[in-house]
C-alpha cells in the first residue's frame, strides 16, 4: 500500500524548537503510517529569495498529501503562506498553521498561561519553599507580565504575602540578571528559598552567580527557568524548567487529520500546544550526574568532526568549481563528495536548462538528476523528467528507505535564481544531520553559482575575443578601400620577407593618382572617392595574393611584387596592366574624367635586413619624376 505523506513547511529547520516538533509529529505520524515530507528553504526576513522559496514549496500542488503542518512563524513571506494554504483547500486537506494564526488553517499555538503557574506551584507546594523570589524579564512586556501575574497569583494561593523587593527584571538575559542576583542577596531579605525565572537563560546566570559565590543550587536555593531550552537540559544543574508539549501537539494534529480523512471534510479549530514541568536537578528532583554530560560532550566531539569533515569535502569541490563551466563535470565530484554519506537516500536535479545554459528559467518545469543515490548504490544521472512528477519513480524512491520516513526537500538557489532542489531521506533528526543537510544544500548552491557563472564569462570572453580580432583587422586596414594601411604595410611585408627565406627579389612600387584634385573640384568627392577606390582594386588585382597593397594617405599607394629575379617585371608593365584593370572597371568607361596614376619603382634582392624606408624614399622619387615627366 502506498504510504501517505504530510507536507511540512518549515525555514531555518536548525531552529531546536522547531526540529523538537517535527520529531514529534514524525513519531505520531508513524504510527499512523504517514511520512512527513519536510520542504526547507533559507530564507528570512533579509532574504531577496522569497519567490524562489515559494517555487519549491508550491512543488506540492502535484504532490498526494493527506495533510500540511506550516511553520507560518518561520515563513517570512505572507505570500508563499497564503500560497501554501489555498493549495491545501484545494486538495481539501487540512492544513495547520503552527505559531501563528492563519484564517482557513487549523492554528497550532503556544499556550503560557498555566506553565509557569505550575512551575511556582511545584516549588512551592512539593519543595515548601515560602521565601520565593522571582526574575522577571523586561518591564511592560505582555510575556513577563503574564508570568508575574501567574507567580502573584500561586503566592496567594497559598498564604504567602508579595514583597516587591523579592521581584527584580532580568530583561531575559545573562547581564541585568547577574545583577538581580547580587541585589537579592545583598538585601535585608536576603538568600530566599527558590528563585523562579521567566526563562532558561536568566536561570542559568542566576545558578552561576550563586555558584561563583558559593551558594549550592538546588541544596541552598531551588532555580527554576522556563522555555525548555536544549542548553538549559545541558547545563549544570540541569534546569527544573517548563517545555512545549510538543509530543500531545502533535498527538492532537494526527487526531484531527484522521477525523478531516474520515469526514472527508476538514473542520478547522485551534490546537494548543501547553507546558508541561520539566523537573529536573536544579529543584532537587531529579539527583546529579556526572556520566550524563560525558555522552553529550562525546556526541559534540562526533558532531565537530563531522563537521570538519563535511566543510572540507565541500571546499574541495568548491575548488573545482571554479575551474568548472559546465553542470555535467560537477557530478563525478559531487558523487565522491556525498559518498561518505550516502547511506540514505539522496537526490538532486537542477532545472533542465541549466545543463548547458547559465539562463535560470523562472520557474520549475524540466527537471535533469544530477545524482540519485540509495544504499551507497548510485543510480543514472542526466535523468530528465517533469517537476510535476518531483523525484522520477517517486513511490519507488519513497519505499525505498526502510525507517527513512521522513524525507527532507531543500531548495537550491542563490539569490533571487532557483536552480533545483535536493531530497535526502532522515532516519535520524538529529540537529547535526539536519544540519549537515543544510550545509550541503548551501555549497551546492554555491557550486552550481559558481560553475553558472563561469560559463556566462566563458561566453563574455568568446564574444570580447571575436571583437578583438575584429577591431584589429580594421587596426590595420584602410576603412575606405579595403586595402592595407601604411601599419598594415609594415606588418604584412615583415611576415612575407619572414615566409620569403631570403629567396627571391623585391618589386616597391610607389603609386599616386594624378589630378584627383581636379576630379573632386570638378565632379565632387563621390567621383574623387570612386576614383581611390578604382585605382586601389587595380593595384589590389596587379599584386594579388603574394604581393602587398597598401593605401599610405589620400591618392599614394605603395605595392609589392616578389619575382625570382631582378627584371622580372617592370615599370612600364606595372603601369600598363593598371591601365588594363582600370578600363576593365565596371562604369569607369562612362565617366567624363580620367583614371590614371604616376608610378615610381626600387628593388632589391630579399635578405635579412631590408631598409623597407630607404626603398620607399627611392621610388617615390621616381614616381614624382614620372609625375613631373607627364606633366610637362
Ligand atoms: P597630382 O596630380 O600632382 O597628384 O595632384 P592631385 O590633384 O592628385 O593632388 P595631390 O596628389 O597633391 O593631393 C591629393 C588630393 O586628394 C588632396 C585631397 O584633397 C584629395 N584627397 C585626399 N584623400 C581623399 C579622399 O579620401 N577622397 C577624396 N575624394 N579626395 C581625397
Ligand atoms: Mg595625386
Amino acid at each position: 500500500m502506498k504510504r501517505k505523506m504530510i507536507g511540512l513547511y518549515v525555514n531555518r529547520v536548525h531552529d531546536q524548537n522547531a526540529i523538537r516538533f517535527i520529531s514529534e509529529i514524525r513519531n505520531a505520524a508513524k504510527k499512523q503510517d504517514h511520512r512527513l515530507l519536510v520542504f526547507t528553504a533559507d530564507s528570512d526576513e533579509f532574504s531577496s529569495n522569497m519567490g524562489c522559496e515559494r517555487q519549491l514549496f508550491s512543488l506540492s500542488e502535484e504532490l498526494d498529501l493527506s495533510a500540511m503542518v506550516i511553520f507560518t512563524e518561520t515563513i517570512k513571506d505572507t505570500k508563499t503562506i497564503q500560497c501554501l494554504v489555498d493549495i491545501g483547500h484545494r486538495k481539501n486537506i487540512p492544513v495547520f498553521s503552527v505559531d501563528r494564526c492563519w484564517d482557513g488553517c487549523y492554528n497550532v499555538t503556544l499556550t503560557y498561561e498555566n506553565g509557569f503557574e505550575d512551575i511556582v506551584r511545584h516549588v512551592v507546594c512539593d519543595h515548601g519553599a515560602r521565601k520565593v523570589n522571582m526574575i522577571a524579564g523586561l518591564r511592560n512586556n505582555s510575556f513577563s507580565d503574564d508570568r508575574i501575574e501567574a507567580y502573584k497569583k500561586v503566592l496567594k494561593e497559598n498564604d504567602i504575602p508579595f514583597e516587591p523587593a523579592r521581584l527584580g527584571w532580568g530583561d531575559f538575559w545573562d547581564r541585568p540578571t547577574r545583577k538581580v542576583v547580587n541585589d537579592f542577596l545583598e538585601s535585608r531579605e536576603g538568600l530566599p528559598d527558590a528563585i523562579v525565572c521567566a526563562n532558561d537563560a536568566m536561570a542559568m546566570a542566576a545558578c552561576s552567580v550563586l555558584r561563583e559565590k558559593g551558594i549550592s543550587v538546588p541544596e541552598d536555593v531551588i532555580v527554576t527557568g522556563f522555555d525548555g531550552t536544549l542548553t538549559g537540559e545541558h547545563f549544570s544543574p540541569a534546569l527544573t524548567t517548563a517545555e512545549p508539549d510538543y509530543h500531545k501537539a502533535a498527538e492532537d494534529i494526527m487526531d484531527k487529520l484522521t477525523e478531516a480523512e474520515q469526514t472527508d471534510t476538514p473542520k478547522p479549530e485551534d490546537i494548543s500546544i501547553c507546558y508541561a514541568t520539566l523537573k529536573s536537578q536544579s529543584c532537587g528532583c531529579v539527583a546529579y550526574r556526572t556520566d550524563d554530560k560525558s555522552q553529550i560532550i562525546t556526541e559534540l566531539y562526533e558532531d565537530v568532526s563531522d563537521t570538519t569533515w563535511h566543510t572540507l569535502e565541500m571546499k574541495r569541490l568548491l575548488e573545482a568549481a571554479a575551474g568548472m563551466t559546465s553542470l555535467n563535470q560537477v557530478i563525478p565530484g559531487l558523487t565522491e563528495c556525498v559518498r561518505p554519506w550516502s547511506n540514505h537516500f539522496r537526490f538532486i536535479c537542477v532545472k533542465k536548462e541549466l545543463m548547458d545554459s547559465y539562463d535560470v528559467p523562472e520557474k520549475f518545469d524540466r527537471m535533469t538528476t544530477l545524482i540519485r543515490v540509495f544504499n551507497e548504490d548510485f543510480g543514472a544521472t542526466g535523468e530528465e523528467f517533469d517537476s510535476s512528477e518531483f523525484v522520477p519513480d517517486m513511490d519507488g524512491a519513497y519505499e525505498m528507505g526502510e525507517g527513512e520516513d521522513v524525507l527532507a526537500v531543500h531548495l537550491l538557489n542563490t539569490g533571487t535564481s532557483a536552480f533545483g532542489y535536493t531530497i535526502e531521506g532522515i532516519t535520524d533528526m538529529g540537529s547535526r544531520h539536519l544540519r549537515r543537510y543544510n550545509e550541503f544544500a548551501m555549497f551546492l548552491s554555491l557550486i552550481i553559482s559558481t560553475i553558472l557563472r563561469n560559463q556566462e564569462l566563458n561566453v563574455l570572453n568568446d564574444n570580447l575575443l571575436s571583437a578583438y580580432d575584429e577591431i584589429s583587422a580594421q587596426y590595420i586596414r584602410d576603412a575606405m578601400t579595403g586595402i592595407y594601411n601604411r601599419r598594415g604595410f609594415y606588418r604584412k611585408l615583415k611576415e612575407m620577407l619572414e615566409a620569403s627565406r631570403g629567396r627571391g627579389y623585391l618589386n616597391l612600387f610607389s603609386i599616386d593618382m594624378d589630378g584627383l584634385k581636379t576630379i573632386n573640384d570638378t565632379y565632387g568627392h563621390g567621383e574623387g572617392d570612386f576614383a581611390i577606390n578604382t585605382l586601389a582594386n587595380a593595384i589590389a588585382d596587379i599584386t594579388g595574393r603574394k604581393g602587398i597593397c597598401a593605401r599610405f594617405g589620400g591618392d599614394e599607394f605603395i605595392g609589392v611584387i616578389v619575382t625570382d629575379e631582378v627584371g622580372d617585371i617592370t615599370v612600364e608593365q606595372v603601369r600598363e596592366q593598371l591601365k588594363e584593370h582600370i578600363e576593365a572597371t565596371p562604369h569607369v568607361s562612362k565617366k567624363p574624367y580620367q583614371i590614371t596614376a604616376s608610378v615610381g619603382m626600387s628593388g632589391c634582392d630579399i635578405s635579412e635586413n631590408i631598409d623597407a624606408e630607404t626603398l620607399i624614399k627611392i621610388a617615390d622619387k621616381k614616381m614624382y619624376e614620372a609625375k613631373g615627366s607627364r606633366r610637362r
